[in-house]
């Protein structure tokens, strides 16, 4: 038995946990993933992390040696007194026990920005997967200031996340993140690296904050609506898609958009660039 499993079992044992499922409680007990994600988290001694679920504390235990400060967000209460205990001797350890979903990053930021100018402010997590889509897109949709994100997610989700347009696993939602950010696959994870284990296979990914939107466009929100609608209906062609949405007021002058940006009429939804969809939405 590895050391961080021993360690898992003991914690576990101590606290009489036996891990939520509801909560997406599966820990991490390899020391191969564990040190990909430190590492290419690539924390420097100014920055501020912030790591979501942090669980038993695990990944915690690293960051704060890495970090000038690290808060960790984490919903259960029993993983809050297991945390209190092992790291509030630590100076730059902060605990807040609520639901990611209902923090406001961005001022919570701000906040701690006003004691101290930190460099880089980046999130690490091995996220419960009962909410992954939620919180990624909180974390690149709501303008916090980011450096990075390094997460481990379920492989299904990593492998939309970091596809490129025109592979098969491209979805609405590749596009949404290409908006915000670069992303990079770290290392795929089998699911015997967890206590208990999961049922997926696991991936652990990197995003890097775009400091420029790669389009440049008045309403994103329009290019997203359109993105959604093409996808909605994956299948048909684009042209068909976007009629039946009506975003294209009918089928002649959605030809006459496509033909004016030289797009094959039979084009359908994943073959089209984020310029393309950024295209379409400043013409229709
Ligand atoms: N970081 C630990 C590790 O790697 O072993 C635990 C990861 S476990 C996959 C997910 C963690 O997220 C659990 O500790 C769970 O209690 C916590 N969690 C679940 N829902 C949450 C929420 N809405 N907000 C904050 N933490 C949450």
């Amino acid at each position: 038995m590895n050391s961080i499993v021993e360690e898992t079992k003991y914690m576990m044992g101590k606290y009489h946990i036996k891990a939520n499922k509801s909560l997406g409680q599966n820990f991490l007990v390899n020391e191969e993933a564990i040190n990909k994600i430190i590492e290419n988290s690539q924390i420097g001694k100014e920055d501020l992390v912030i790591e979501i679920g942090p669980g038993l504390g695990t990944l915690t235990k690293h960051l704060l040696k890495k970090a000038q400060k690290v808060i960790c967000i984490e919903l259960d209460k029993k993983m809050v007194e297991i945390l209190e205990n092992r790291f509030s001797n630590n100076q730059n350890f902060e605990l807040l026990n609520q639901d990611i979903l209902k923090v406001n990053l961005k001022s919570l930021i701000e906040e701690q920005n006003k004691n101290t100018r930190f460099q880089k402010v980046k999130i690490v997590a091995n996220l419960p997967y009962y909410i992954t889509t939620p919180i990624i897109m909180k974390l690149l949709e709501e303008e916090i200031p980011l450096e990075s994100i390094t997460i481990m997610i379920q492989k299904e989700v990593a492998d939309r996340l970091i596809a490129t347009p025109g592979e098969k696993q491209t979805g609405a939602i590749t596009y949404r993140v290409y908006y915000y950010a670069k992303a990079q696959e770290i290392l795929e994870v089998p699911n015997d690296y967890f206590i208990p284990k999961p049922e997926v296979t696991s991936k652990i990914i990197k995003l890097s904050i775009r400091k420029e939107p790669p389009v440049i466009l008045e309403d994103k929100e329009k290019m997203f609506k359109i993105i959604k609608c093409a996808f909605m209906q994956r299948r048909k062609t684009l042209l068909n898609a976007l009629v039946n949405a009506k975003i294209f007021e009918n089928k002649g002058k959605g030809m006459q958009i496509l033909k004016d940006l030289k797009l094959d009429l039979n084009i359908r939804a994943e073959k089209l660039s984020l310029q393309d969809y950024a295209d379409i939405a400043r013409n229709s």
